[in-house]
């Protein structure tokens, strides 16, 4: 699928020292070894909505870490997924009379104006569980014949032969090595938060026939008035969200790739069980570390279409608003916590943004480098750009209260930090 277009990035004097990420599985922060090539996978959105801020803010996030590795000289493959058919893209279509190809067809778009807009380094491969298909099933045929997953007979309704993953028969087979995956390596939940999450984000903890309540959906045999796809041995059908990452990454990155991303909702089951779908597949782990950004609200409460409280950043570029201060809103906001979009917080980034560019006009002689190196040691700090956007903003006071005579070598190495780095065009 195309992907969108990237901005080039600037190339600064110097290199990012080695970068210190927080790793959910070991809950700490580690160091990234700067081996030179670096992989990235970010699952990316059901194309049922336009982007909203907890979408966007993800994907600047990853987008921090991408140039933070580029920064420090790193090869960076990145690659990133769209969920073009799953039940909730299948549900809106229906609620709203809209084919749902159209309706994936419209917010894929909009999406990538959004991210263009916000100056978010696009992946080098940008794959549709659609395309995937192809891919997707000989691997769901791997673990069947494995024993790794099962057939489920139909009942109430259901028909005959939808294709589970058998958690349990999985963990006890690779618990013999000592990366090995079994249930919870990820998340590090207990049964009981694994199955409270399990219920709440699409699993179908109560199917009739599952040999364990969290064993996920790998193959939904077709259904009346439901897409489909031909799937061998498995019959039509379309596969489940999880093993579509766990294949598009696994074929398109090294294994294990470096990075694993995604918002904090995705820990479970989403990257729990893709995690042990890629190591039944390749007896490898799927990533070295995985890294979650925190959620966005909307003053206070969850942002979700439910609520009607959603804030799209495609409605505040109809708005006129400048994306540059909507990635600054964003960035004032370290990616592990979780916030909530408030007009305080936005008119605040759209101060900082003029202030920013008022600065770059007196740009003392010699500025330049010391904010390069403050803004470098912020990021490689799990990408503390709360703290990097406190260190620009010093250089601007600093800049506005001299007031002059500017040095236009500084003022370039300045704006082009600031691109390369946070991503923010000045
Ligand atoms: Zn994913």
């Amino acid at each position: 699928m195309k992907s969108w277009i990237s901005r080039p990035v600037p190339q600064l004097p110097g290199s990012m020292p080695a970068l210190r990420l927080f790793d959910t599985v070991k809950g700490a922060v580690v160091t990234l070894e700067a081996t030179g090539q670096q992989s990235m996978y970010v699952c990316g959105i059901t194309p049922y909505d336009a982007t909203h801020m907890g979408h966007a803010a993800s994907y600047v996030a990853f987008d921090l870490l991408n140039r933070a590795w580029r920064d420090g000289r790193q090869q960076v493959a990145y690659v990133q997924n769209v969920t073009d058919v799953d039940d909730p893209l299948l549900e809106r279509a229906t609620a709203t009379g809209v084919d749902w190809r159209e309706l994936a067809a419209s917010q894929i778009t909009l999406f990538r104006t959004d991210m263009e807009a916000l100056n978010v380094l696009a992946p080098d491969h940008y794959v549709g569980a659609v395309e995937a298909v192809p891919m997707i099933v000989p691997a769901i045929e791997q673990l069947l014949l494995r024993g790794l997953a099962y057939r489920v007979a139909g009942s109430d309704g259901e028909p005959d032969g939808d294709v589970y993953y058998d958690v349990e028969a999985a963990g006890k087979h690779s618990a013999a090595a000592p990366d090995a995956w079994t249930l919870g390596a990820v998340s590090g939940l207990s049964d009981a938060e694994m199955l409270e999450l399990f219920a709440e984000r699409g699993g179908d903890p109560g199917r009739a026939g599952k040999r364990q309540a969290l064993d996920p959906l790998l193959w939904r045999v077709a259904r009346q008035g439901e897409p489909s796809w031909p799937g061998g041995g498995l019959g039509e059908g379309r596969p489940g969200w999880h093993i579509e990452c766990t294949v598009i990454a696994q074929k398109y990155l090294p294994a294990p790739f470096t990075v694993q991303g995604g918002g904090s909702d995705l820990i479970f089951p989403h990257h729990e069980m893709g995690a042990g779908h890629a190591y039944s597949l390749a007896g490898v782990p799927l990533a070295r570390h995985f890294a979650h950004a925190g959620m966005v609200g909307l003053d206070g409460e969850k942002m979700s279409k439910s609520k009607g409280n959603l804030v799209l950043v495609s409605r505040l570029r109809a708005a006129g608003e400048d994306p540059a201060a909507i990635r600054l809103a964003i960035l004032a906001h370290h990616y592990r916590t979780d916030w909530s979009w408030t007009d305080a917080g936005f008119a605040e980034a759209k101060d900082r943004l003029r202030s920013w560019r008022a600065a770059l006009a007196v740009t003392p002689a010699g500025s330049a480098a010391p904010l390069v190196a403050r803004l470098r040691a912020e990021l490689c700090n799990d990408l503390d750009a709360p703290g990097a956007l406190a260190s620009v903003d010093g250089w601007a006071r600093a800049a506005l209260d001299a007031g002059g005579p500017a040095s236009a070598a500084d003022a370039a190495l300045v704006s082009d930090a600031v691109d390369a780095i946070l991503g923010v065009e000045l």
